[in-house]
């Protein structure tokens, strides 16, 4: 069975065709783009973006990221933990905010000097 997705891992989002029993991708321009389908085919994951409650500063959220993607069936359960955290100010770019979220070995940084 062919499996049809479009890689996100750069802007030029190329339209991917992998076979789901080969998986042989094809429409990639560059490697990464046969890897991200396999990838997305087997254990998809994805890095998160946010925001979680920060008090002392100008603003009453600071933005933050995962430094790597995580498993994409953790994505709500990671919300949850972002829910959980007020930050005080202040903060550096950079900055842990929850050292490797859900076992998962990645950490949520800060985006932002607040
Ligand atoms: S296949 Fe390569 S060039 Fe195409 S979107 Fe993916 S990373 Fe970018």
């Amino acid at each position: 069975m062919k499996k049809e997705m479009i890689c996100i891992v750069c802007p030029m989002g190329c339209h991917l065709t992998i076979d789901t029993e080969t998986l042989d991708v094809k429409g990639n321009t560059c490697p990464r783009g046969a890897e991200y389908a396999k990838e997305e085919l087997v254990a998809p994951k994805r890095v998160i973006t946010s925001t979680v409650r920060i008090t002392g500063g100008l603003h009453k959220r600071m933005p933050v990221k995962t430094d790597g993607a995580i498993p994409k069936d953790l994505n709500f359960k990671c919300m949850e933990e972002l829910a959980k955290i007020e930050l005080q100010s202040p903060v550096k770019t950079g900055e842990i905010v929850i050292k490797n979220v859900l076992g998962t070995g990645i950490d949520i940084v800060a985006c932002k000097d607040m």
